[in-house]
């Protein structure tokens, strides 16, 4: 064989974001000089690609010399950090998730890797033109542009909740003035120096701990475990301060980043500043700089929803996950992975503490803190004055509402109590829109999603009924679909735009605001409804979950669980941990000032273990039974779990997989497959669902056994089959 006149081309490895199996290899042109981190642009099926240059030696015999092509170029961003790579294969090796799907949560900004360009932003003119004319929505945004930061046309519309027009007209009347500037973000350094409230002996013996724990500068797990009102964010703040002494930078993850007003409010009256921030409803703009401002370690404390984790941070100091136990830190698309979890392999990727803060941590937290895996901090009683709420048990059989109505009579005299003294009141019910089953009283039809297995949810005030899983919504019939009568349709059962028709009705001193995700989208929509509360505008508040949690009203003294037997009726593996979290903290939210707390559960079932661990304050007795009942069964944490979920349009299909996984299954010594079995939503947006459970000892890699396994099933093409490494959701 002729050798060739030059030396065989540089070669690396590329990994793209993309669901791919691995790195591609590409070629290295002269004069270019790629580091393992590199962002890169790379030909691909005849498309331009970003990717990243990939660890280790390229394997020649891959890809010929003649078929490699070479990287395009070098995009003018920093590497990805090795500590970042790390992370991307430690996710894809314990969700089996592709590390190019990974790979793509941590390039959640493509376009921050291109150059930076200069940008226009607008402030408002002080004075404004006497000649303009003001409409409401022009004055929204000069009240905006007057207190913010100076901000591009499309995101000064977004934040003042106006058309691009309104800014267009505004900046044409010359009350809106135009700058170029630079399309980066400076994020001021939050102020550790500042001087914290003075803490009380049992919360400064906790900080005392932590901050050690940030000096020391190695992987460490602390259980920051406080009941709701005792001080845990301003411990956890001490940390943050002592981290940024060290110059090193903090991440914080928080359930629902939206809701996070009060946090924010908090974080700059503590550090003179807001922190940066990173979530789902980031403009694109804001979005692009921010992470282009942590990669380039400009960014000191960055708070965010469970995104936030992939972020290309070049160091940690220290990573806190507020409400560990929330359900919102599992991701249940795409790349199948617990946020909480996976912070803490963070920390261990950056030798660097992390701190999982909660009321109700989970059991699986809890267990590993038990045995000492894991240090654990406790605070028992609340801040200063304020005491733990009393908690009653309402019984619907001996004191029920009237029909059709869902107030009972103890808990309206409380209302009406709460309220004639000036204070505030909370009533939950985890149920969106007003009325969960709508049923025809001629035929006995129910109105059913088209594509999913489930009930359509009626909207009453956007009067439509709507399918929670898929988005589906139609207008409200006014006759059935099925027997075509009118009039004969009947809403079931309550929602929270029904339980606030009813409390309209016997309240009449009530200023009522409904909260769901409905009506609280953003982080502005909270923020106003923060203030609402604060003015007392609002005195009686009906919401779901998302009121739930981590709010602070001084004056809200009354909770009302409309239906605490709700959580308890799927009856998966954690409905009853889920149930007491979810509870403790609405009962949290009730006399967290110097005003006695009230909490009234109602319920059909006054004996459930639940509710009396709740009203006898019992967590520990709840924990210990909760985790004997696990330990005896397998269930985690004392074993492990992993779901199959297979699915696809055709049911033959997915039946005929599923039943090929079930016959490939392993056979091992304890190690157990349950199904397949069709689960509650067997339907969902059209695919046809079929699930099979591995359980496991603890000490066996249920990795390698399912990697094992699914490569003895070649599904069709149009199956699919996802894995879900601990399941949460057994829907
Ligand atoms: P948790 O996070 O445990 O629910 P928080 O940190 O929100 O508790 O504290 C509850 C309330 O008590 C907050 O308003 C907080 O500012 C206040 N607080 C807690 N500790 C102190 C302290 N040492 N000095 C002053 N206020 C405090
Ligand atoms: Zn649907």
């Amino acid at each position: 064989m002729a050798r060739s006149l030059f030396p065989p081309a540089r070669r690396v490895k590329v990994l793209l974001p993309l669901p791919l199996a691995g790195s591609y290899d590409y070629g290295v042109p002269p004069g270019m000089d790629p580091l393992p981190g590199s962002f890169v642009e790379v030909p691909l099926g005849g498309r331009a690609v970003a990717g990243v240059v990939w660890d280790g030696e390229p394997d020649p015999g891959d890809v010929p010399e003649s078929k490699l092509k070479d990287i395009a170029g070098i995009l003018p961003a920093p590497p990805l950090p090795d500590a970042s790579r790390r992370f991307v294969e430690r996710v894809a090796a314990y969700t089996l998730a592709a590390p190019g799907s990974v790979l793509r949560m941590a390039m959640s900004a493509p376009k921050a890797l291109e150059p930076a360009s200069l940008r226009t932003v607008y402030t408002a003119a002080d004075p404004p033109p006497e000649d303009i004319r003001w409409t409401a929505a022009r004055r929204r945004v000069m009240d905006f542009a007057a207190q913010g930061p100076a901000l591009p046309a499309a995101d000064l519309a977004r934040e003042a909740g106006v058309t691009p027009g309104v800014i267009r007209g505004m900046a044409d009347a010359g009350a809106l003035l135009p700058l170029r500037l630079p399309d980066t973000e400076s994020f001021d350094d939050p102020d550790w120096e500042r001087p914290g409230p003075e803490l009380s002996d049992s919360q400064h013996a906790a900080a005392t701990e932590l901050c050690e724990a940030v000096r020391a500068r190695e992987f460490s797990v602390t259980l920051l475990d406080g009941v709701t009102g005792s001080g845990k964010t301003e411990v956890y703040f001490e940390a943050v301060a002592a981290a940024l002494a060290a110059g090193r930078p903090v991440l914080v993850l928080l359930p629902e980043i939206a809701l996070s007003a009060q946090w924010l409010e908090r974080f700059e009256d503590r550090f003179g500043t807001r922190p940066a921030e990173w979530h789902s409803d980031l403009p694109p703009g804001t979005r692009r700089r921010t992470w282009k401002a942590v990669a380039e370690g400009r960014v000191k404390v960055m708070v965010g929803a469970r995104s936030a984790l992939h972020l290309p941070f070049p160091e940690l100091g220290l990573i806190v996950v507020d409400e560990e136990h929330d359900g919102s830190f599992k991701q249940e698309e795409g790349v199948i992975y617990h946020a909480r979890d996976m912070a803490v392999l963070r920390a261990q990727v950056c030798d660097c503490p992390i701190v999982l803060a909660s009321a109700t941590p989970s059991l699986e937290t809890v267990t590993n803190a038990d045995a000492g895996r894991y240090r654990r901090l406790r605070l028992t009683e609340r801040h200063g004055v304020a005491k733990l709420p009393s908690i009653d048990v309402i019984d619907l059989r001996k004191t029920p509402p009237p029909r059709q109505r869902w107030i009972s009579p103890p808990l309206q005299d409380a209302l009406e109590e709460t309220l004639a003294r000036g204070e505030q009141a909370l009533l939950f019910l985890n149920r969106r829109g007003y009325a969960p089953l709508t049923l025809c009283r001629t035929c006995g039809h129910r109105i059913e999603c088209p594509t999913c297995d489930a009930w359509l949810v009626e909207h009453r005030f956007g009067r439509r009924l709507e399918c929670h899983h898929c988005g589906f919504a139609m207008k409200t019939p006014d006759h059935c679909p099925e027997c075509q009568d009118t009039d004969s349709l009947v809403a079931c059962g309550p929602g929270v735009e029904r339980l606030h028709e009813e409390a309209l009705a016997i309240l009449p001193d009530a200023r009522i605001e409904v909260v769901t995700s409905d009506t609280l989208q953003g982080p502005l929509a909270a923020a106003a409804f923060v203030d609402r509360m604060a003015s007392g505008e609002v005195n009686l508040v009906i919401g779901t979950q998302i009121v739930a949690k981590g709010y602070h009203f001084p004056l809200l003294t009354l909770v009302g669980v409309i239906d605490a037997d709700l959580g308890l009726a799927g009856g998966d593996l954690r409905a009853a941990e889920r149930t007491f979290q979810l509870l403790s903290q609405v009962a949290g939210r009730a006399g967290r000032a110097g005003h006695a707390g009230r909490v009234m559960l109602q319920t059909a079932n006054p004996g459930a273990t639940v509710l009396q661990a709740i009203a006898t304050g019992d967590r520990d007795g709840f924990y210990a039974a909760e985790a004997s009942m696990r330990e005896e069964h397998g269930w985690p944490p004392y074993g492990r779990l992993a779901a199959l979920i297979v699915s696809g349009e055709d049911e033959g299909q997915v039946e005929r997989t599923a039943g090929d996984l079930a016959r490939a299954a392993p056979r091992a010594d304890g190690l157990r497959v349950l199904g397949p079995a069709a689960p509650p939503l067997a339907l969902l947006r059209g695919r046809y669902r079929r699930r099979l459970l591995l359980k496991t000892g603890r000490d066996i890699s249920l990795q390698r056994v399912l990697t094992d396994w699914l490569s003895r099933v070649k599904p069709p093409n149009a199956v699919r089959i996802q894995v879900d490494i601990d399941p949460y959701s057994f829907m």
